[in-house]
């Protein structure tokens, strides 16, 4: 028998505010949430980039009954669309029973990840290897780069106009490429550098080959063999760089993690974890209320710049093109928007507890994670979310058992980052940033808990069937 409560306890449990973990021991919710990321796991290992991501999602999107959108047409409640913007980002919509002039209800996550990518003028030889230069792509922590394998992913337009894809260092048997580090033995030198100086930009070179060409008559006889091995797969000649997206990522699948498999290792959980619980949320989405927007976005980690990223018009163009076909004001569809601005939030670390402010962090296994605003230095590039949509998303969370948890991403002035909310609220829609906390964010190897996906496609699909 337990011993009943007293007074102080039962004031406590009514007055008192605490994040339990999102499973707490329940069996049957963790068995679903380990269900549920099998899917994603999969997503993961066909989505290292955003093009990847982007082809692949449109695969499922079209398996599941999504159309091209048609500009100009008078879409009928039910009926499932989709853009692909330029490969690189891509748009679903379900339409809603309610008029557009209501608003609709958006999910944006961003499906670009740190990495390194491959510069204009790549490949040299020195020394009998042969190397590529690179430009890393978001903000990494250079020296978790090195002496780690890597895949190479991209494309290619050659002289005639024609686009090849690249993709080597994924399938079982393919080799992959990797940048060197100073053995321990001569790194006294390097040893002294700061942390953020161990590995800089300019050294992070991949070595791409070290046969020579068998002609002793040539010069760079190494370089020549690798851009002949690169003719001979694709066609490419040197000049042909020029034209080129590739990008080196980690070349590891993702793996489950722990003893009892609760998290997930993989490479690029930022922001593909969100990504994916939105897709399958919008996809499992019947007739909903209101109509929904699924945006999978490109170019965050650099600031949403560029025509695939949430700062230029597309996403607002598509919704100005629905409203069109209904002959519906997109004024008033963006001013009783929502949007839940999905991208993940750094999750404490008891390893580093300094850079946290433990009250108000959010933890691996307690949900899906709020914050009301981002930014650094005060605020600074926040959209700073208001009480009233704090209280609408918490109610719509709660009625559906979407776990959550509400928190900041790390101390004050201890750095900070931005999301792309602010370039939805500027559109004049009220905008929530949301999302899986990570541990090693940016890392070639981040990890999540199932459950907080899990909480996350819960928390998407609550949004999506919302009335209100
Ligand atoms: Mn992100
Ligand atoms: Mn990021």
């Amino acid at each position: 028998m337990s011993k009943e409560k007293t007074e102080g306890q039962k004031l406590a449990e009514q007055l008192l505010y605490k994040t339990p973990h999102a499973a707490n021991g329940n069996e049957e919710l963790n068995q679903a949430a380990a269900e549920f990321c099998e899917g994603y796991k999969t997503f993961l290992d066909n989505g290292k980039t955003e093009r990847d991501v982007t082809s692949y999602t449109v695969k499922l999107l079209e398996e599941n009954g999504y159309v091209p959108f048609v500009p100009g047409t008078a879409y009928a409640p039910g009926a499932k669309v989709y853009v692909n913007n330029r490969a690189k980002s891509v748009i679903a919509a379900t339409v809603g029973q309610k008029p557009l002039t209501e608003g609709v209800h958006m999910n944006i996550a961003h499906t670009d990840a740190p990495r390194l990518d491959i510069k204009p003028n790549p490949l040299y030889e020195n020394s009998e290897l042969a190397l590529f230069k690179t430009h890393y792509y978001g903000g990494i922590r250079k020296y978790q780069w090195v002496a780690t394998p890597l895949a190479l992913h991209g494309v290619i337009c050659k002289a005639d106009g024609t686009r090849v894809n690249v993709c080597i260092g994924e399938e079982e048997g393919d080799p992959v490429f990797c940048i060197t580090d100073l053995l321990p033995h001569l790194s006294a030198e390097q040893n002294e550098r700061k942390l953020s100086e161990g590995v800089k930009g300019e050294e992070l070179n991949i070595v791409v080959g070290s046969l020579p060409y068998a002609d002793e008559e040539v010069k760079d006889r190494v370089k020549l063999l690798a851009m002949k091995l690169l003719h001979d797969k694709y066609g490419i000649t040197e000049k042909d760089f020029i034209s080129a997206e590739l990008e080196a990522v980690p070349a590891c699948k993702a793996k489950d993690v722990g003893f009892d498999r609760g998290l997930i290792g993989a490479y690029g959980h930022d922001d593909r974890v969100d990504a994916y619980p939105a897709l399958i949320a919008e996809m499992e989405t019947v007739l909903p209320p209101y109509t929904t927007v699924c945006v999978l976005t490109d170019k965050e980690e650099i600031g949403s710049e560029g025509v695939t990223g949430l700062n230029s018009m597309y996403v607002f163009h598509f919704i100005q093109q629905l409203c069109a076909g209904q002959g519906a004001d997109s004024i008033l569809c963006f001013q009783h928007s929502k949007c839940l601005s999905a991208d993940v939030t750094a999750a404490y670390d008891p390893t580093f507890p300094s850079a946290f402010e433990a009250q108000n962090s959010t933890y691996v296994g307690k949900g899906v994670a709020i914050s009301k605003y981002t930014g650094s230095r005060g605020k600074g590039g926040s959209n700073d979310a208001s009480a009233e949509l704090m209280s609408y998303f918490t109610r719509v969370f709660d009625a559906a058992g979407a776990a959550w948890q509400i928190g900041e991403l790390g101390k004050v002035d201890q750095g900070g980052g931005g999301t792309v909310a602010k370039y939805v609220a500027s559109h004049d829609i009220d905008t929530l940033d949301v999302g899986v906390p990570v541990l090693s964010m940016h890392s070639p190897f981040e990890l999540v808990a199932k459950i907080d996906v899990y909480m996350a496609y819960k928390a998407f699909k609550a949004f999506n069937e919302s009335a209100e």
